[in-house]
């Protein structure tokens, strides 16, 4: 019995071999791989045990940041022949790209910086974003509900088309999925399945250079070897859970209200006012359609996801216009008009469900341990106030990929802890120094007393007026420049 078990094991392992090599340019294991039943489980993964060939790289997370690494990796001449696999359970992972351009946005939108646009274009995946809803905004409009300041910013400022582009998260993951499909020379696996637990140091062969690899089991019962895992599982990453690697950080006891609202013309304004809860920002997102990110407490939050729709449309107006407090003067400043102080286009229609989202900072103490690497939200959560999160983990997935290339260059093994420090240098400083700025940001609107709204509003009017200023704050949130205050 036990033979019949072990050969039928070894069959199914080669099967499954000639699939991860012959089609395994775009292979997806799934529901058929040898997982069904115990006894052919363990064998199984026993015969993995021998194998000398693990997996280059396992990706554990295919959100936008994991994607993007992907990615990354397959458009590079020194790494598009590395041997990738990559875990998650989303199923948009396995469907073509099916969004149709007149579908209604969807309300989970990310502003992309040019930083992360330039990204995008070399590694080939803007030209698929560009084939969906997308709006390109080169105004920018803060103020605060007291009425005492505000600053506005054009691309002009700093001699440029754009400060950004708002994308809807589905069409970001939906293009870098077209891109990686599109690179057929790429080795890439997908398992839809979600990882469940991970022993790292595992001997590869007797005498081997390799210190050990790494052995990830599945929820589906699947195990896989590699020789590096990247855990690009967002905020709550088993992969840093299960390499032992601590957080700090806090919960805000804020929530973020999120939808799609209708104008009667095109918004081609970035606007965020704020308010003594939080910021409520107002952002286009193509065809008279805008995306609301409002910041409250919780209880209000459920306040505002269980109010008519009607109430809701008038509570964002009035949280826009003369809610809470009077318009800012705009003083005569030199300035043309496109510095001056506008009310936002009024919002005329619900056009999408309310999400309500808890907000919390979270960073990792190390970005990397032996075989492990983490990116995008797994290593750092940020406040959404300045839509820099997922721009912070493209930035990750760019260094983490370029230095994995200078690791092919040399024949490095690429889970070594002197390769992955290398990225942790380059990243951990940036991150950090974004993570504070914008604590620091929601701290200082989270006081409603007045010589501290004097204060905010003068911390404004210096950002508004000194043109240094104005211009290294554009290009430091545009991601243009990697430190604020170097003039
Ligand atoms: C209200 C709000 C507004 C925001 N707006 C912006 C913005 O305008 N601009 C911006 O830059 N950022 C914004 N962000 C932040 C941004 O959404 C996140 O930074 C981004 O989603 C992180 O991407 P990620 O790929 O790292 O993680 P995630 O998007 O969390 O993706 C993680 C992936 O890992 C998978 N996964 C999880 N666990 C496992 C497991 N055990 N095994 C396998 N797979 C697993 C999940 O299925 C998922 O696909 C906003 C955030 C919020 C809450």
């Amino acid at each position: 019995m036990n033979r019949i078990v072990a050969k039928r094991v070894v069959t199914t392992f080669h099967s499954f071999k000639v699939v991860r090599r012959g089609l395994s340019n775009d292979a997806v294991i799934g529901a058929n791989s040898p997982s069904t039943n115990d006894q052919v489980n363990t064998a199984y993964k026993e015969k993995l045990d021998l194998t000398n060939d693990p997996y280059d790289i396992a990706v554990v997370g295919g959100g936008m940041v994991g994607m993007a690494f992907a990615c990354a990796l397959s458009s590079m001449p020194l790494t598009k022949q590395l041997n990738v696999a990559i875990i998650d359970s989303n199923p948009a992972l396995g469907k073509q790209d099916n969004i149709k351009k007149d579908d209604l946005p969807d309300p989970r939108v990310s502003t992309v910086t040019p930083a992360a646009i330039s990204f995008f274009k070399d590694i080939g995946a803007w030209q698929y974003v560009l084939q969906h809803r997308h709006a390109y905004f080169d105004k920018m409009q803060v103020w605060d509900y007291t009425g005492l300041g505000y600053t506005r910013y054009t691309a002009s400022d700093v001699e440029t088309d754009i400060l950004g582009c708002v994308v809807e998260n589905k069409v970001l993951q939906s293009s870098l999925l077209s891109c990686l499909q599109k690179n057929t020379e790429f080795q890439k696996t997908v398992y839809p399945s979600r990882l469940t637990s991970m022993t790292v140091g595992l001997p590869t062969q007797p005498n081997s250079a390799t210190s050990g690899i790494a052995k990830l089991d599945l929820s589906d019962g699947n195990s896989l070897f590699a020789k590096l895992v990247v855990g690009a599982d967002g905020g709550k990453s088993r992969v840093r859970e299960l390499a032992g690697i601590k957080t700090t950080g806090w919960n805000y006891s804020q929530n973020a209200v999120i939808c799609t609202v209708k104008h009667a013309v095109e918004n081609h304004c970035a606007w965020q006012r704020f308010l003594p809860a939080g910021p409520i920002a107002l952002l286009p997102i193509g065809d008279n359609f805008s995306n609301i990110v409002w910041t409250m407490s919780p209880k209000e939050a459920s306040d505002c996801k269980a109010m008519s729709e009607d109430d809701f449309l008038k509570a964002v107006n009035h949280a826009l216009d003369y809610g809470y407090g009077p318009h800012p003067q705009s003083n005569s400043d030199g300035y043309s008009g496109d510095h001056s102080w506008e009310v936002p286009p009024n919002v005329i229609e619900l056009a999408s469900e309310r999400m309500v989202f808890p907000l919390s900072l979270k960073h990792a103490k190390d970005y990397v341990a032996n075989r492990v690497v983490l990116i995008g939200d797994a290593a750092h959560t940020v406040h959404p106030l300045a839509g820099q999160g997922v721009n912070l983990g493209f930035g990750d997935a760019s260094a983490l990929s370029k230095i994995i290339a200078d690791g092919v260059a040399v024949g490095a093994d690429l889970g070594e802890l002197s390769l992955l420090k290398k990225y942790e240098a380059e990243r951990k400083p940036a991150n950090l120094m974004m993570a504070a700025i914008l604590d620091g940001f929601q701290k200082a609107y989270s006081v409603d007393f007045g010589p501290v709204n004097i204060l905010r509003a003068a911390a404004f009017q210096v950002a508004h007026y000194v043109s240094p200023l104005r211009r290294n704050i554009i290009s430091y949130a545009t991601g243009r420049q990697k430190w604020p205050l170097l003039f």
